[in-house]
């Protein structure tokens, strides 16, 4: 059991949708919470980290700092998603490390997966086979961090842990159409077409590949229960259990947001992976399981998104 009373914790990327849900859930345990903004902090330099860190002596760090996108963003950036990432990671841990933090949490992704693996994914599925071409680079990075939690723990004792989590959504997300993942993507595709009164939305690719989606606030639930309860070199799953294909989805978001057009498929848009549900056994057999249903979370969502400056006016 790590103990968070009295404790200070370094949410790094507390801006981000995940690190601001962790800096919610926080609240409600008897630890302090420090963060550092972009302008404090550049995450890209080592010796701003190191400085940091040194002056605010954390007890412990969540790393949920990262450059993340949907699937074209991932296509178009490549550069930018394997070094941002790469560099991110290497400067925290390092900077970690030196400081004598002895606790840190990272954070993946289900995309670090082979692009076949056997599903649900298990934890054992890691560097088993080739990797969705996709988004290869985000997930490289994402498999180093792994390895750095590995390899700090194995040469210095170092108490560091990962957790993989699925395909997140909820308050904070990205709406934006050229770089957002599919469940934003469609709240805010299908909010337009109400407005505009469009005959049809378009989604992109066949909507057969299947997905699994978990509720942020359940991540940030997940993610300080294993930064409480969790030592191991092995990294963790962080799902829902359950998937559904992305016709599906669509038909979900379309009857929350109120819209009741055809949905036509953009056949020359990426399918990605064609199903990513990961196991989330281990978890589960630690005592730890979701409670926001997908319905509910989309509606929390799409309310969150209408309030939200993206929503404000017309949001086409
Ligand atoms: P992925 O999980 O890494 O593939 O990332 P995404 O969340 O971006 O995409 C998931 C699936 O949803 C892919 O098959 C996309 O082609 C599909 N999809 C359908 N419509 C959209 C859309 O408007 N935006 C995005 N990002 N994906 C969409």
């Amino acid at each position: 059991m790590y103990d968070l009373s009295n404790k200070k914790i370094w949410v790094a990327g507390h801006r981000g949708m995940v690190g601001s849900a962790l800096v919610r859930r926080l609240q409600s345990e008897a630890c302090s919470v420090v963060t550092a903004t972009r302008a404090e902090v550049d995450l890209k330099r080592q010796d701003e980290i190191e400085k940091f860190v040194e002056a605010t002596r954390p007890d412990a760090i969540i790393l949920a700092a990262a450059k993340v996108g949907g699937i074209l963003a991932n296509d178009s950036y490549p550069a930018e998603f394997i070094y941002d990432n790469l560099i991110i990671e290497a400067n925290i841990f390092e900077a970690a490390h030196r400081a004598g933090v002895d606790r840190l949490l990272f954070l993946g992704s289900s995309c670090i997966y082979p692009k076949l693996a056997p599903q649900p994914i298990s934890e054992e599925a890691l560097l088993t086979g080739p990797l969705e071409p996709t988004n290869e680079w985000y997930a490289i990075a994402k498999i180093a961090g792994i390895k750095l939690a590995e390899a700090y723990r194995k040469q210095y004792g170092r108490d560091y842990i990962s957790a993989m989590p699925t395909n997140l959504y909820g308050p904070g997300d990205n709406f934006d159409l050229n770089s957002s993942h599919v469940l934003p993507a469609l709240i805010r595709k299908a909010h337009a077409a109400k407005l505009r009164k469009d005959p049809h939305m378009v989604v992109w690719g066949t909507g057969t590949p299947r997905r699994e989606f978990l509720h942020v606030d359940d991540c940030a639930d997940a993610l300080v229960f294993l930064l409480k309860t969790y030592s191991g070199s092995q990294h963790v799953n962080v799902g829902s259990g359950t998937d559904l294909e992305i016709i599906e989805l669509t038909r979900l978001v379309c009857r929350v947001v109120g819209y009741k057009g055809e949905i036509i498929h953009d056949l020359s848009k990426p399918d990605g992976t064609p199903r990513k549900l990961m196991s989330n056994k281990k978890l589960q057999d630690m005592g730890w399981e979701p409670h926001i249903s997908l319905e509910d979370g989309v509606r929390a969502t799409y309310a969150w998104f209408l309030q939200s400056e993206n929503g404000a006016g017309s949001a086409v």
